[in-house]
C-alpha cells in the first residue's frame, strides 16, 4: 500500500501546538476586539484577478500563486494574503466606514520550503478602510506592539518607513532604477534579475555582493512630497507620543507592490534564522480602486503565527498550553457508571477523562496519573453495590466515599480549590 507524507512546504499542526495556535488567536482576538475591529471570514479561494492587484512585479503574484482553472472553467487562486480579499469583499458589500476588520487562517505561497517559510502558513491580521489619518497609522501599528507583548515577546523591533505617494514612489523608483543600472556589474546575478523586474526590490537583498551598493542608494526620503513627509513626521511622533520604540529604516519597501506611505516590520531579534520577519504591514491607498470600488484608503498588518511562535520559543515564552485533565473517572465496573459520570462533570464545566474498554484498577490508575488529573473519581464493585463512588486527590490527600449524587458537587469543589 502506498502510504503518504505531508507535501513540502506544510506540516501537520499536531496537539498540543494546534490549542497553543488558537490561543494565539484568542490573544489577539482580545487585542483587537478591544479597538473595535470585526472578525471576517473571507474564501480561501478566490478568482485569481483578485490576486492580480496585487501587482504583476510581486513573486507572491508571478511565481508563487497556486492557480488553476476549476470544473467550472473560472481561474481562481488560492490566497496568498488576506488584504486584497478584504478589499474586494469592500467593494462588494459596501459597508460603512471606517471599516475595521480583523482576520486569522491560512495562506498559500509556493516558495522554496525552509524554517519559518512554509507553503501553507497562517497569518493573524487586521484591516481598516476609508480613514486617511497618520494617527491611525499609528494606532494599527501599536495594536501589533501590543499584542507581541501580550504573547510575552520582548525582542521585537519595530522598523517604519514611508513610501511617500503613488508620485513620490514612482519617481523614487525611476531613480533607484537608474542608479542601480549605472551600478549593475556590481550586483549579483539575482539582484541583476530583481532590477529588471522590481527596482524597489534590490533593496531587500541580503546577499552580501550587494550590500554596498544598496546602501549607497538614495533615499526615498528624498523624494517625499510635504504632504507625505508630514505624514510620516505625524506618525513618528504619535508612536513617540505612546512610548513605542521604532527604527526608521529608509530601506523597508515591503513585498507587495500595493503599499503606499506609512510601511512596518517587525523583526524578531531572537531568531537567527534567515526569516526574522514576524509581521508587517502598511498603507495601501489606491487597492479598493484597482479592484474596482470608489478610491479609498486603507492600512493594515499580517503577522506570520508560524514565525511568531518560532520566536515564542527562542524567547521561552508563550509555552503550550497545560493539557492536565480536572477529574479522571475510574470505572471496574463495565463502565456505564464512568460514562454518565464523565458527561455530569463535563456538564459542570470540567475537563474529565475516563479509561475506556474493560482495563484493570492498575492499568486506569496509571492512566488516570498520566492524565495529572488533579482528582481522580473511583467506582468498583463493592462502590456501586453501595451506591458511592471513592474520591481520591491525585496529590496524595485523604481519600472518602460520597454518594453519587453528591460527587459532581464534591469534585466541583476540590477542582476549584486546587487552582
Ligand atoms: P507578508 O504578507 O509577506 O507581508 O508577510 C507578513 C508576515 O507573514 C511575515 O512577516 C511573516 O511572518 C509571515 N509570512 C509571510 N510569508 C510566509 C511564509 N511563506 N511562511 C511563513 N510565514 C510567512
Amino acid at each position: 500500500m502506498p502510504s503518504f507524507q505531508t507535501t513540502p512546504g506544510t506540516r501537520d499542526i499536531l496537539p498540543p501546538v494546534a490549542s497553543r495556535w488558537r490561543a494565539f488567536v484568542d490573544v489577539f482576538a482580545v487585542v483587537v476586539e478591544r479597538a473595535g475591529y470585526e472578525q471576517i471570514v473571507l474564501p480561501m479561494f478566490e478568482d485569481l484577478g483578485v490576486f492580480q492587484r496585487l501587482g504583476d512585479a510581486t513573486d507572491v503574484v508571478t511565481k508563487e500563486m497556486y492557480d488553476f482553472v476549476d470544473k467550472g472553467g473560472r481561474h481562481v487562486a488560492l490566497r496568498p494574503e488576506q488584504t486584497a480579499g478584504v478589499c474586494r469583499a469592500f467593494v462588494q458589500h459596501h459597508p460603512n466606514v471606517p471599516w475595521k476588520v480583523w482576520y486569522a487562517g491560512p495562506n498559500f505561497r509556493y516558495e522554496k520550503a525552509q524554517q519559518g517559510r512554509y507553503r501553507q502558513f497562517d497569518q493573524v491580521g487586521i484591516e481598516v478602510l476609508g480613514v486617511d489619518d497618520p494617527l491611525l497609522d499609528v494606532e494599527v501599528i501599536s495594536l501589533a506592539h501590543g499584542f507581541y507583548r501580550d504573547l510575552g515577546l520582548r525582542n521585537v523591533e519595530l522598523h517604519v518607513n514611508s513610501l511617500g505617494d503613488t508620485g513620490d514612489r514612482a519617481r523614487y523608483a525611476a531613480a533607484l532604477a537608474a542608479y542601480l543600472r549605472s551600478h549593475e556589474v556590481e550586483l549579483s546575478e539575482e539582484s541583476r534579475a530583481t532590477l529588471a523586474r522590481n527596482p524597489l526590490r534590490v533593496l531587500d537583498s541580503k546577499r552580501a555582493e550587494d550590500r554596498e551598493v544598496v546602501a549607497q542608494a538614495p533615499s526615498i526620503a528624498e523624494f517625499f512630497s510635504p504632504a507625505a513627509g508630514a505624514h510620516f513626521a505625524a506618525v513618528q511622533e504619535g508612536l513617540a507620543l505612546l512610548g513605542i520604540d521604532f527604527v526608521v529604516n529608509d530601506r523597508l519597501v515591503r513585498g507587495l507592490d500595493y503599499y503606499r506611505s506609512t510601511t512596518f516590520e517587525f523583526v524578531s531579534t531572537a531568531l537567527d534564522a534567515a526569516q526574522t520577519a514576524v509581521g508587517g504591514g502598511g498603507r495601501y491607498d489606491g487597492l479598493v480602486e484597482d479592484l474596482g470600488g470608489e478610491p479609498t484608503p486603507g492600512i493594515g498588518f499580517a503577522i506570520g503565527v508560524d514565525r511568531t511562535l518560532l520566536a515564542c520559543d527562542a524567547e521561552s515564552v508563550f509555552p503550550a498550553l497545560d493539557g492536565a485533565a480536572d477529574v479522571f473517572v475510574v470505572d471496574t465496573t463495565g463502565g456505564r457508571t464512568a460514562l454518565r459520570l464523565s458527561a455530569q462533570l463535563r456538564g459542570a464545566g470540567l475537563r474529565a477523562e475516563r479509561a475506556y474498554g474493560a482495563k484493570s484498577m492498575k492499568s486506569q490508575m496509571k492512566t488516570a496519573n498520566k492524565s495529572r488529573a488533579v482528582v481522580a473519581v473511583i467506582i468498583g464493585d463493592d462502590e456501586l453495590a453501595r451506591g458511592v463512588a471513592t474520591v481520591r486527590p491525585m496529590n496524595g490527600g485523604e481519600q472518602s466515599e460520597y454518594p453519587l449524587e453528591a460527587v459532581v458537587a464534591t469534585v466541583v469543589d476540590i477542582v476549584k480549590k486546587a487552582k
